[in-house]
């Protein structure tokens, strides 16, 4: 365990937030995520909060990312379908669990700066792309995991088609302006079955024309 105080307490609130699985927490412990968000808010990095990063967006409350991590259930060999890269932190902790991840994002800046951010930590296995996640991404599918983290009013139905059968989807479903449900849809035998994991908030998904 690094001793960094700071690190150590975030930890401590995500096992206290449900966070068990400690391959999650290990990926959470090593990366930095300091690197993702504007300077000016560096110093709140290691806190349990989201934060602004630009485009009337934000970086996911670790918390979030560490339950929404977790119910993924990767062990280290699936192919991953994000949707919405913002900052890129939820992908760098992703990339460390999983064999590969595609992250997509409508704000060209914010995939920039992502990417940017993924190679100064020499993450190799990353595919981006500028677009609406909504739609997938056809030619790499199909995924073992999909992560949306924007929320949708509905789970748009290429996600669904684009997972693999024993697959998992984690979405937040619900009005963008209010607390959405996070749903674990799981795949098999082509059959769907849907769990919910309590109530998030995060920024809509935008669907339809880029930014
Ligand atoms: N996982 C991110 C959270 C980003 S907030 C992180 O850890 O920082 C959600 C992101 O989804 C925003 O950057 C927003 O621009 C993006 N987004 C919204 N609708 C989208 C869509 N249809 N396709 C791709 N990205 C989308």
């Amino acid at each position: 365990m690094n001793l960094d105080p700071r690190k150590a307490q975030l930890v401590l609130e995500m096992r206290q937030g449900g966070v068990a699985d400690t391959r999650v927490l290990s990926a959470i412990e090593e990366t930095p995520r300091d690197k993702f968000v504007p300077e000016k808010y560096a110093e709140f990095a290691w806190d349990n909060r989201p934060l602004p990063i630009g485009y009337d967006q934000t970086i996911s409350q670790p918390l979030v990312v560490g339950l929404m991590t977790q119910a993924l259930e990767l062990t280290g060999v699936e192919s991953v379908l994000e949707v919405g890269t913002g900052s890129g932190y939820q992908t760098a902790i992703l990339s460390r669990l999983a064999a590969h991840v595609c992250t997509i994002e409508r704000i060209r800046e914010l995939l920039e700066a992502a990417v940017l951010h993924l190679a100064e930590l020499s993450i190799l296995n990353v595919s981006t792309r500028v677009g609406d996640g909504a739609e997938g991404w056809p030619k790499r599918a199909p995924f073992d995991r999909i992560i949306v983290t924007a929320a949708a009013a509905e789970v748009p139905q290429p996600l669904i088609d684009q997972l693999a059968d024993g697959g998992i989807l984690v979405v937040p479903v619900g009005d963008p302006g209010a607390d959405q449900k996070l749903r674990i849809i799981r795949k098999t035998d082509g059959l769907l079955t849907t769990d919910e994991l309590g109530l998030v908030r995060f920024v809509p998904l935008v669907t339809g024309g880029l930014a």
